[in-house]
């Protein structure tokens, strides 16, 4: 297996590499994002056998089509290590544990069938665990194969960084500097992140906002001889890695929800930067029977306009609402370009003249109007794609819905998710729709539809009391580069 660049030009040579070379990478050296020469394709026997896999054992067989550089037996260790339901502890009372990301049936009337799929009974309760717990056990690996160290640093406003922190705590080599806004999370994602006291996770509190952290982050990562000094690394959402461990839950997802591989399925999947639905889209082009993949967004809709018109047009920091399914709150979907390049039938030289432009004007056209740059967008239902918006009132209104009809409390962000799934169900088709969060996690917003506060999972009841560790700086580049250098001892 051999991956490209997606912004590789095909006239000249370029070097594609193994999934242990790309592993540990963000971007490709040509800026474009990393994806297999070709999607290795699952038969109908394949499908029948896996059926019955736990999802350990499923993750293997999926996983080493796309990591076959790494022996067989070392991989089957780290998805059984990884996926147990000692990890995935926090299932809802009644589900099953076992199955790690259990199938819940919301609605089964009249051939309409609408079932939520648990992804956030990992640690942080988010399904970003579901990743980045495989993550936190790769990186280990390899880096003891290479006898190297990574110093993971980043910027956080809630989810990812407590989902990184929890996948690489005790991890050997490994070390994690994640900033975030003093005093700008919740108090349950601020006391997730900095009651953890490994001594190789440090929680840096930046006076100012997320956009200081990120711009901090830049600035360090622009350093080149700092970061190669310091062997400074990321673990941001187009890791090719996280994405491949999440088309696992899609292929659970289906064989769950179905008995023969004569039926299909949808999947609504809330999104922002469009990894989690980017990894639907490969588990369909591998040839697992999904029939539309339904992109549901919130007021930040930069993909449902493109869904709908063929035009991609980021926003600007000022253009992107703060909401109250927070995690989805992106203007720029950075996986985004993994679907264009496949959409723009795997052409490099355009893909990357497309976000170039991007870059300068910020936006493409697909429409195929007189002056765009290109009809594909013609072409995109032949890829399943659907899409949808959900409000801030629609989330009220789907939270109450959901509890009053099924008796079950749903986060905000999987609440944008339903509330899409619901205007894009087929007779005949179930209808999955991701669950990315568990309501806990967005309390704020569950008070403000139920009057009542989410029940927390066993074990996070009192998590605000828990001593904390972190240090507070100035949003200042040096005086974080000194910081580092101190604790790497590097
Ligand atoms: C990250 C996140 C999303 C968005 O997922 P993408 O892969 O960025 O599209 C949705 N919901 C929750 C709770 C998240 O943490």
């Amino acid at each position: 297996m051999h991956y490209v660049s997606t912004r590789a030009k095909t006239d000249s040579s370029f070097a594609s590499s193994s999934f242990s070379q790309i592993l540990l990478e963000g971007l490709a050296p040509d800026g474009g994002l990393y994806l297999p020469a070709d999607y290795p394709q699952v038969t109908g026997a394949e499908l029948d056998a896996w059926r019955g896999l736990s999802y350990a054992d499923l993750a293997f067989e999926i996983l080493k089509k796309f990591a076959d550089d790494i022996p067989s037996a070392d991989l089957m260790a780290l998805t059984r290590k990884t996926y147990t339901p000692d990890v995935y502890r926090n299932v809802r009372a009644g589900d099953d544990a076992r199955r790690i990301t259990p199938l819940r049936v919301l609605e089964d009337k009249d051939g309409r069938k609408l079932i939520l799929q648990e992804l956030s009974n990992g640690p942080t309760l988010a399904f970003k665990d579901m990743a980045m717990q495989l993550l936190g056990n790769l990186f280990e690996y390899e880096l003891a194969r290479q006898n190297a160290e990574l110093n993971i640093f980043g910027a956080t406003s809630g989810d990812t960084g407590s989902a990184a922190e929890y996948a690489m705590r005790g991890k050997k080599g490994i070390r994690v500097f994640m900033l975030s806004p003093h005093k700008k999370m919740s108090a349950f994602q601020t006391a997730q992140m900095f009651s953890l006291q490994d001594p190789n996770i440090f929680n840096i509190a930046v006076e100012g906002v997320f956009d200081d952290c990120q711009d901090m982050v830049k600035a360090v990562s622009n350093d080149l001889e700092f970061k190669a000094r310091q062997k400074i690394g990321t673990v941001n959402s187009i890791n090719w890695a996280r994405v491949v461990a999440q088309v696992v839950y899609y292929f659970r997802g289906y064989l769950s929800a179905t008995e023969s591989n004569e039926q299909k399925v949808s999947f609504t999947v809330p999104s922002g930067n469009f990894g989690n639905i980017c990894a639907g889209h490969i588990a369909r082009m591998m040839g697992l029977p999904i029939d539309k993949l339904v992109a549901a967004t919130n007021e930040n809709d930069v993909l449902d306009e493109f869904f709908l018109t063929g035009v991609y047009r980021v926003r600007k920091s000022a253009e992107t609402y703060h909401t109250s399914s927070p995690s989805m709150d992106i203007s720029k979907a950075s996986n985004f370009e993994r679907f264009i390049y496949d959409l723009l039938g795997r052409d490099g030289a355009r893909t990357s003249a497309l976000f170039r432009k991007v870059e300068t004007d910020g936006y493409f056209d697909l429409s195929g109007k007189p002056g765009s740059d290109g009809d594909e967008f013609r072409k995109v239902s032949e890829f399943g794609f659907e899409s949808g918006k959900s409000t801030h009132q629609d989330r009220l209104d789907t939270i109450r819905l959901v509890k009053k009809e099924y008796g079950i409390l749903i986060d905000t962000h999987t609440a944008d998710g339903v509330k899409v799934a619901r205007e894009h169900m087929r007779p005949g088709v179930p209808m999955i729709v991701l669950e990315t969060a568990l309501a806990a996690k967005f309390n704020e917003t569950i008070r403000e539809a139920m009057g009542t506060d989410a029940e927390r999972p066993p074990g996070f009841e009192n998590i605000e009391d828990l001593p904390q560790r972190y240090s507070v700086m100035q949003a200042e580049v040096e005086q974080m580069k000194a910081f580092i250098a101190r604790n790497t001892g590097l």
